[in-house]
């Protein structure tokens, strides 16, 4: 189910624009704004509960932090599973790695080995609030398939389209966006 455009603008609408962080020439999008619209909140988490209700996914995995903001509420919705991806050293059990280019230096994700294991090969859905580089997803989806499950799509409540972050994943896994920025 597409979004009509008054959702999509209020989905818009909701989310704010901070200049300049968290350095100079980065405009920083600000979700804590759509979160505490109740109306926004409420839109944007109907629309992907009806959009992947047809899935049959097993699992959610959320992309550290504010992907697990919406994963777990969805995976709830859906009467799912979820599973974090975080950044390196804070998963306490055994975990696969991954690392990704930032654009000074590198970065490194990881998942709990047996993340997925309580189902034969798992469909899941990776989400984040944004997709900039794709470094990051990129990294996440990685682990999922290394994790022994098949990441069937990757979400996004943004995209940066003037990024190559979405083309570069959709070589590894479909990308649905909510809201482009251009
Ligand atoms: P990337 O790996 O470059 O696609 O970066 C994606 C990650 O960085 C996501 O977890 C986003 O939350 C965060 N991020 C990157 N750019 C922005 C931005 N302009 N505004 C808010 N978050 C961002």
């Amino acid at each position: 189910m597409k979004l009509s455009l008054i959702e999509k603008e209020i989905i818009e609408n909701s989310i704010r624009d901070i200049k300049d962080f968290p350095k100079p020439g980065i405009v920083f999008k600000d979700i804590t704004t759509l979160l505490n619209d109740k109306e926004a909140y409420g839109v944007l988490m109907n629309h992907l509960y009806t959009r992947y209700k047809e899935y049959n996914l097993n699992f959610i995995a959320g992309i550290d932090a504010r992907g697990f903001i919406f994963g777990a509420a969805l995976a709830q919705m859906l009467g799912i599973g979820f599973v974090p991806i975080r950044k390196k050293g804070k998963l306490p059990y055994t975990t696969i790695a991954e690392k990704y280019s930032l654009e000074y230096g590198v970065d490194e994700v990881e998942i709990h080995i047996d993340a997925f294991s309580k189902v034969p090969h798992a469909k899941v859905l990776l989400i984040d609030d944004l997709i900039a580089t794709g470094g990051t997803a990129n990294a996440a989806a990685k682990l999922i398939n290394q994790a022994g499950a098949e990441c069937v799509e990757s979400c996004f409540i943004l995209g940066l389209t003037f990024l190559d972050g979405i083309k570069n994943l959709q070589e590894n896994t479909p990308v649905y966006t909510v809201v482009e920025v251009h």
